[in-house]
């Protein structure tokens, strides 16, 4: 890697953050493309987001990532915010201006990319999600942008299910998202759904996990999507494929929210190719 006095600095900001694989996906980028720009970790302690970002500003750092638990307390510190990030309520990629920086929300459009490189659009589509933590939100409002018909929204915690349904249905103008305690999908039997798993149920090292166990429930899956991609193959993902289902994970998203962040950053499109050969690249890690 060339480093000199033109480098472009970037990085992720978050606590931890030792554990991210975007300096791999962001540096393999730039390698890829011939780009002179380097990215990098920044451990940021608790009270010092503010100082940190006026740190990178006077630093001219070009870019950032935003990561647990600081993308929604970033926000005052911006000096504006993309759309998916205003009503998304959460910010994960940070861009320079001369003003400030300005906050996008790359989980949302990452996840739409992804899923259309894997042949599935939830345009029109009945989804059901599990989960309404932080990648749900990006998955609810996700859906909604890209035209679901209609989305059930699972959760172990039915009022935290209600909390973002409402918020949903309030901002969507239409009854669209339906809120449901978990063990309750016997009332959607009868049909097939696209599933998007948004919880940490099966994450490393529990892998044995999974949010529902029961196969009736995977009987009624014809796509579903993991947002877990540690291990490459989850509980849930292997039940779907036993029940005839085909399943996809988290992986592409990870690495579709990462390239739009970098296109932002180098204000150009990424050529397939080079996602193509990153995606290759992360699998070869991962294995
Ligand atoms: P979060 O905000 O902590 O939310 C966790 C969600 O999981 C909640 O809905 C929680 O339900 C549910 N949950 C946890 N354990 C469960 C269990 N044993 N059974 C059923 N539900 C369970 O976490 P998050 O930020 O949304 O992240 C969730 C997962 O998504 C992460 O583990 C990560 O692997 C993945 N992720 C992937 C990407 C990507 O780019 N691919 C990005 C972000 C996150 P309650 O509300 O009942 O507690």
């Amino acid at each position: 890697m060339r480093i000199d006095g033109k480098t472009e600095v970037c990085g992720l900001i978050g606590n931890p953050v030792e554990h991210s694989l975007s300096p791999f996906i962001h540096n393999s980028i730039a390698e890829i493309m011939n780009t002179n720009l380097v990215y990098e970790t920044f451990l940021v302690d608790k009270g010092k987001l503010k100082d940190s970002i006026k740190g990178a500003m006077a630093l001219h750092i070009k870019g950032m990532n935003v990561t647990v638990p600081y993308k929604s307390e970033v926000i005052p510190c911006l000096v504006k915010t993309d759309k998916a990030a205003t009503s998304i309520g959460a910010v994960n990629t940070l861009v320079y201006t001369e003003e400030g920086y300005v906050g996008y929300n790359s989980d949302l459009p990452g996840l739409y990319r992804a899923m259309c490189s894997d042949g599935i659009d939830v345009k029109n589509k009945e989804v059901i999600i599990i989960g309404a933590g932080g990648v749900a939100r990006a998955a609810s409002y996700m859906c909604m942008e890209y035209g679901a018909a209609k989305v059930f929204l699972l959760n172990r915690t039915l009022e935290k299910a209600k909390l973002l349904s409402n918020e949903i249905n309030k901002a969507f103008g239409k009854d669209r998202m339906i809120p449901m305690q978990i063990d309750d999908y016997q009332q959607l039997e009868g049909k097939k759904y696209i599933v998007i798993q948004a919880t940490s149920a099966g994450l490393y090292p529990n892998c044995d996990d999974a949010p529902i166990h029961d196969n009736r429930f995977y009987k009624m899956v014809e796509c579903g999507y993991d947002l877990i991609y540690n291990p490459a193959e989850t509980e849930f993902m292997k039940r779907t494929k036993e029940n005839g289902g085909v399943a996809f994970n988290g992986l592409k998203m990870l690495l579709f929210q990462a390239v739009i962040s970098h296109e932002l950053w180098i204000g150009k499109k990424i050529p397939q190719e080079v996602i193509d050969e990153v995606y290759e690249r992360l699998m070869a890690r991962k294995a």
